[in-house]
């Protein structure tokens, strides 16, 4: 594992128990920017397992191409596949 994956995979950590933790009817989840968007809104990295807010995913993402693979990958049906409830 790199440095990298290991940052990564803390912060799934953070936010996995941090979701845990909160009434599953208002759930919150911390971005890195430290919003704290619903994660209904939020943004899940199918490849990273990180949730991002709305500007965030757009960074992580970038532009154009990737985008569009992002709406698609990022529907609500696939955000709930993440929360075990
Ligand atoms: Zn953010
Ligand atoms: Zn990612």
């Amino acid at each position: 594992m790199t440095k990298e994956q290991a940052i990564k995979c803390d912060k799934i950590l953070k936010q996995q128990s941090e979701i845990h933790k909160q009434n599953p009817k208002i759930v919150r989840v911390t971005c890195e920017c430290g919003k704290r968007p619903d994660i209904r809104y939020a943004f899940r990295c199918y490849y990273c397992g990180v949730y991002f807010c709305k500007v965030c995913a757009g960074k992580h993402f970038g532009d154009s191409q990737e985008k569009q693979e992002m709406r698609s990958i990022f529907n609500p049906a696939n955000m709930a596949d993440g929360i075990k409830r």
